[in-house]
C-alpha cells in the first residue's frame, strides 16, 4: 500500500515509468522470509531511469546480509523479463537500514509468518528492555528470550510462556 504521507524512510518513484519499474522490482521477495517483498522490508530504496538506463538502489537489512546478493539477482531477472535487460542494481549501505523502514504490511506479514515484528523504537529516551514482544502464535505478551540469535543474526530466539512455542523475533535496529 502507498501511504498518503511520503517520508524519506519510504521513498517513492517520481515518474510513471519509474513507478512501473519500481513495481516490477517490488515483486522480489526476501529469500529468508518469502512472504515479504523488498518493498515491505524497505530494502528497495530508489529507481532511477536515465534515458533507457535503469538503476535500482537497495539497502541490506544488516551489513553482511547474505540475502542481498539473491535479491540483487532476482531484481535483474525480474526487470529483464519485463523488457529492461540492462538494469544495474546498486547496493547502498548509507544511510543504514533500520527496522523503522519496515512497512505496516511487512510487520503484519512477519507476524503471520510466525516471526514477531520489531517493536517500534522508543522515542522517550528510555532503555529498551525488550519487553512486550508478542507471541506470533497466540498473541501472549508473556514471552522471554532464549538466545540473542535465532535462525539468522538479525533475529533473536524467544519462547512463549503461555503456548510454549518458540519463535523468532526480528530484532529492532
Ligand atoms: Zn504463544
Amino acid at each position: 500500500m502507498v501511504s498518503a504521507v511520503e517520508t524519506e524512510a519510504r521513498p517513492r518513484p517520481t515518474s510513471a515509468r519509474e513507478r512501473a519499474i519500481w513495481d516490477i522490482a517490488a515483486t522480489v521477495v526476501d529469500p529468508e522470509v518469502p512472504v515479504l517483498t523488498i518493498e515491505d522490508l524497505g530494502v528497495l530504496r530508489r529507481v532511477v531511469l536515465d534515458g533507457e538506463q535503469v538503476t535500482v538502489e537497495i539497502t541490506p537489512t544488516y551489513s553482511g546480509c547474505p540475502a542481498i546478493d539473491a535479491m540483487r539477482d532476482d531484481i535483474v531477472v525480474a526487470l529483464a523479463r519485463h523488457g529492461y535487460p540492462d538494469a544495474t542494481v546498486n547496493v547502498v549501505l548509507a544511510p543504514a537500514w533500520t527496522t523503522e523502514w519496515l512497512s505496516d504490511d511487512g510487520r503484519a506479514k512477519l507476524e503471520a509468518f510466525g516471526i514477531a515484528p520489531p517493536v517500534p523504537r522508543r522515542t522517550d529516551g528510555g532503555v529498551d528492555l525488550g519487553l512486550g514482544i508478542r507471541c506470533p502464535h497466540c498473541g501472549s505478551l508473556h514471552t522471554r528470550a532464549i538466545s540473542a540469535f535465532g535462525s539468522t543474526s538479525c533475529k533473536a530466539l524467544y519462547v512463549c510462556q503461555r503456548c510454549q512455542e518458540p519463535f523468532d523475533y526480528f530484532k529492532q535496529h
